[in-house]
């Protein structure tokens, strides 16, 4: 029988694998592609001038006046030529793409020479970019996105210059974590969001605990307010930000009002786009070309649940379809096992994290979802220090299927939900969950877990209860 570890066509010698883009996915792909033939001539094309690092960790070292934003720098381009044989190219954009020739345009930024590259397979690792919002004012001095470490050192440039009022536009978690961030940095910050609520699709019971912790650190958040545009002072620089409910004093602008998927290269050629505007792949991270493959945030992923694509772009995904796709790319035949939509963040002292669905995104896929959020202590009672940990979580009542939860807390609150990344991932039910023979130890938990708690309320909302064996 074939393991999928192993190539599924000949190699030849000098196969040509270009890849685009040099962050979390193609570096991930290239660096797979040259692990598993190491005969091949792996070309990576990165228009910026940094490549593998960790967007991630962008807000916390923006809090630290001290730390370099290149510290965040994974792999050099050196390294990646002299240790790892790859050929990087940064300051290179792909500006176009022919597929029956199998051929990419590539545009040296530094010097303006375009050149034609021929592949016998090629990698997108095109990632997203921020959205800017195509405002009157939006490009004055002081307003800034923050997507890849070239934004991060701007904002940190600008925080030298101690600005003392910061707004952030846009109420997703990116958003939280730079409130924390410039809070630390000595700045009164105000959030503006265009939606009635913040985190929009997590529930209203997490979303009033981050309210209460931003509140408790002067955090203030406007809601249902309509950005129209920024206006200078007299320096030139951005002094207030305008909206229909009227105009906020600021020195420094943060626009986090999301992000889209770089498609445009692939949708120009002609490969499949998905219904989500990000790259159409199958499984196995091949697009709808033979030849092409795709991972990170340009690119959908399987969601397990929802048994479709979705585009929920993350890091973590991002290194897992990139390293399937370098793989792919020289011939084997690995499987992305898919997504249940985990991620997490921390905001001031408060940590939240989710996966799966929202009651609300439940009820729009089909599904008749229960509801239930318990509080309960992250320690036994009778150790000391022990704080509260709120859980949500959601089921389907016909089935008693799990469909997603939210855990948020002070301590022990982020990684708890791996337990129901887990649950989702193999289609638990609500008894199957509340059957988990999980950790208790007075340190970590009282005797009955926060998540099986909350599955003990869950399971009278639900119609089916046996458990699996
Ligand atoms: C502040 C911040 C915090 C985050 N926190 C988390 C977190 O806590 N957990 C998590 O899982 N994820 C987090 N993320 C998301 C994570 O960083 C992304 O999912 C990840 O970087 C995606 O990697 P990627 O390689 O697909 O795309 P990108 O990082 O976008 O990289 C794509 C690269 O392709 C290059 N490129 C694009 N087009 C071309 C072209 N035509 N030619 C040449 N090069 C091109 C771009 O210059 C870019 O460098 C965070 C992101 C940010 C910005």
């Amino acid at each position: 029988m074939k393991s999928s570890d192993t190539p599924t066509t000949n190699v030849s010698a000098h196969r040509r694998i270009i890849v685009i883009g040099g962050v979390a996915a193609g570096m991930s792909a290239a660096s797979q592609a040259k692990r598993r033939e190491p005969g091949a001539d792996v070309i990576v094309f990165e228009r910026g001038p940094y490549i593998s690092y960790g967007a991630c960790g962008m807000p916390y070292n923006v809090m630290d006046p001290q730390r370099r934003i290149d510290d965040l720098v994974v792999l050099t381009p050196e390294r990646a030529i002299n240790d790892r044989g790859i050929d990087l190219r940064v300051r290179h954009e792909a500006i176009g793409l022919d597929l029956p020739s199998q051929r990419v345009t590539v545009k040296n930024l530094e010097t303006g020479a375009v050149t034609d590259e021929p592949f016998d397979a090629l990698v997108l690792a095109t990632g997203a970019s921020a959205i800017h919002l195509p405002l009157p004012g939006m490009d004055l001095p002081g307003i800034v996105v923050l997507r890849e470490l070239t934004d991060g050192g701007r904002l940190k440039k600008l925080l030298a210059s101690k600005p003392k009022r910061a707004i952030v536009l846009g109420g997703g978690f990116i958003a939280m974590e730079m409130c924390h961030a410039l809070t630390e940095r000595g700045l009164e910050v105000q959030v503006l969001e265009k939606l009635p609520h913040i985190l929009s699709g997590w529930s209203e019971e997490t979303v009033k605990l981050v309210l209460e912790e931003l509140g408790r650190h002067g955090v203030e958040v406007h809601t249902g307010v309509e950005v129209t545009g920024a206006e200078a002072g007299p320096d030139g620089r951005v002094a207030a930000v305008v909206t229909r409910q009227g105009s906020y004093p600021a020195d420094l602008v943060l626009q986090a009002v999301g992000i889209r998927p770089n498609a445009m290269l692939a949708a120009d050629a002609g490969l499949r786009i998905g219904e989500t505007g990000a790259i159409w792949v199958n499984q196995f991270q091949q697009t709808s070309h033979p030849a092409v493959w795709a991972g990170g945030d340009c690119a959908e992923a399987y969601h397990r649940l929802l048994r479709k694509n979705a585009w929920i772009p993350l890091g973590t995904t991002a290194n897992k379809q990139g390293r399937i796709a370098g793989a792919n790319a020289v011939g084997l035949h690995q499987r992305f096992a898919g997504i249940v939509g985990t991620s997490g963040f921390r905001v001031f002292d408060l940590e939240l994290a989710r996966s799966g669905l929202s009651a609300n995104q439940a009820e729009a896929e089909g599904f008749e979802p229960a509801t239930v959020t318990v509080r309960q202590s992250s320690r036994a009672h009778s150790y000391p220090g022990s704080s509260p940990i709120q859980v949500t979580l959601v089921a389907d009542i016909p089935s008693g299927i799990l469909l997603g939860g939210e855990i948020a807390g002070r301590e022990g609150a982020a990684l708890r939900i791996n337990v129901l990344a887990a649950a989702l991932a193999s289609h638990m039910t609500v008894s199957d969950l509340q059957g988990l023979d999980l950790v208790y130890a007075p340190p970590f938990a009282p005797v009955w877990d926060p998540i099986l708690v909350a599955a003990n309320q869950l399971i009278k909302k639900v119609r089916t209860q046996e458990i699996r064996p």
